[in-house]
């Protein structure tokens, strides 16, 4: 699928190689995040592998997600820091986005990183093979040419599922690709709009609200449940919101939309009974959906729930053989999680084949760390306040929350918000909540911690560098452990 605009535009379609065998160990459905580390690992392990893939290599995290996004919000935090020069002594304006630009420069960083990509799996030996894959039984595979025709069928001793996730739309809430868009067409924007309203607070919404408010763009985010980032432990939803009042985006929480009437010119949203809100565009971001039709899958005995494949522990489906990983496996929908899922299962082909030891088991999702690159960033790993006092007992459960305002390199940033730790009494930390510019950053450290099970007197025992943002977590350990160091009262 090519586009003549926007980000993909440096990116060519996947390479197909030319297969001297039908017959691998190993063959690849999908060569987004998980499917490609799949193959990666596979073939570095020793195994023969094939992957198809019907699009671009590097899938939706590489070509419409976590890459050209996270250079979109660099190109929005960027203009925010010309905006704010003048308090901090430069003297600089800002005469607005140049959003072709910005495209292109999301373009060249995807492109970069598809060209490594492209390499790294041919110096592997990895078989790709472009069209669109259906399961013949458990170990065939038989892929449709872009052309239509049979480019072949292929024998895999185990198979792996890793078809992805697509964006979700709701009943009567069709996007129609011009004004109610998903962030698919988002990011194949050639201008921005005047003014975009975003259906649902979740990570997709938050993170192109704070992009175009901060490139000029007038937002509304509407969101049915209480609160942005509901999944979020409460406190950073309320930093968010509370930052977000000072950027002046409005937020609608807790409300439900009724209609949308899309028109040449624009959009108007219902929402319950009040007036309709009007805008350029509708970005609709509630959610995305597995790609698990029209695979076969049910005829190759795997089963699937609500669309998601049924996978144990391990992640093997129902039919002996066949894997799966990534976004078709219910959870969080993680490109890091999809490379977790994808070393852990050719590690496992690898072990069973040649008889040796298993790998470990995978971490438990929550484990697996997770950032909102908006201004400011929401980074968590582990269990929220709610759900941990449900897990241990509340009069178990102690937290403390370091706020950013006393920790010299945020306020050099500029940035409020806080550091949480969350631990069991006498026990480990078992979640980590960070709100504030380069909060993401934080979160290699959170992960260990918490997938560590360390308690906080472990980490208070550690010397975190000055002046840093990490040293908000460490205060937070250091009060934990009872020795709080710059804590006021
Ligand atoms: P999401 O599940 O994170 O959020 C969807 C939000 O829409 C929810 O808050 C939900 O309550 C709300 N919603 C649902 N129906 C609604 C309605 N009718 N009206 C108003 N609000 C409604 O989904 P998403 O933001 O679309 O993201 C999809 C997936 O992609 C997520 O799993 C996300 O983690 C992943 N993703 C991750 C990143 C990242 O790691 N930075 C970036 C983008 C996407």
């Amino acid at each position: 699928m090519r586009d003549s605009t926007g980000v993909a535009d440096d990116v060519t379609q996947s390479d197909s190689t030319s297969p001297t065998s039908t017959s691998f160990d190993v063959v690849v459905i999908g060569a987004g995040s998980g499917g490609y580390a799949c193959a990666l690992r596979a073939a570095e392990l020793g195994l023969r592998v094939a992957m198809v893939e019907r699009d671009l290599v590097g899938g939706t995290c590489l070509h419409r997600g976590c890459i050209p996004t996270k250079a979109l919000l660099h190109v929005a935090e960027t203009a925010d820091a010309v905006r704010e020069a003048a308090d901090i002594g430069v003297r600089a304006d800002l005469h607005g986005v140049d959003y072709e630009a910005a495209s292109a420069f999301a373009g060249r960083t995807v492109a970069r990183l598809d060209q490594g990509l492209r390499q790294l799996i041919k110096s592997r030996g990895i078989v790709t093979i472009v069209g669109t894959a259906t399961l013949d039984g458990p170990h065939t595979v038989v892929v449709q040419a872009p052309d239509g025709g049979v480019a072949g069928r292929y024998e895999g001793t185990d198979v792996v599922i890793a078809t992805g996730a697509r964006p979700r739309s709701l009943p009567g809430i069709e996007p129609d690709g011009v004004r109610v868009i998903t962030s698919n067409e988002a990011l194949k924007l050639t201008e921005l709009p005047a003014r975009a309203i975003v259906l649902g607070g979740g990570v997709i919404g938050v993170e192109f609200a704070s992009m175009w408010t901060s490139m000029g763009v007038d937002v509304t985010i509407l969101e049915a449940l209480d609160r942005l980032l509901p999944t979020e432990d409460a406190a950073s939803s309320s930093a968010l919101q509370r930052a977000w009042r000072k950027r002046g985006i409005d937020v609608r929480t807790g409300v439900r939309v009724t209609g949308v009437v899309s028109r040449a010119d624009g959009v108007s949203v219902q929402v319950g009974d009040g007036d309709p809100l009007d805008a350029d565009l509708l970005l609709v971001a509630v959610g995305r959906g597995p790609v698990t039709d029209a695979l076969g899958l049910a005829a190759a005995g795997v089963d699937l729930e609500r669309g998601f494949v049924t996978v144990d522990a391990a992640l093997r489906t129902s039919a002996a053989g066949v894997w799966a990983v990534g976004d078709v496996v219910a959870g969080l929908q993680l490109a890091h999680r999809g490379f977790a899922h994808g070393i852990h299962v050719a590690e496992q082909i690898h072990a069973a084949a040649t008889g040796s030891p298993p790998p470990q088991s995978l971490p438990p999702d929550e484990h697996v760390p997770r950032i909102t690159y908006s201004d400011p960033e929401v980074g968590s790993v582990g269990l929220t306040e709610v759900t941990a006092n449900e897990r241990y007992g509340a009069d178990n459960v102690r937290s403390f929350s370091y706020p950013l305002g006393a920790n010299g390199r945020s306020l050099v940033l500029g940035t409020a918000g806080h550091a949480k730790l969350i631990r069991v009494v006498d026990g480990p930390v078992v979640g980590v909540h960070v709100v504030g510019r380069r909060a993401g950053e934080l979160m290699g450290e959170a992960m260990l911690m918490v997938g560590w099970e360390a308690h906080p007197e472990d980490v208070a025992g550690y010397i975190h560098p000055h002046p840093t943002q990490s040293e908000a977590i460490g205060e937070a350990a250091l009060a934990l452990a009872g020795k709080p160091l710059h804590v006021h009262g």
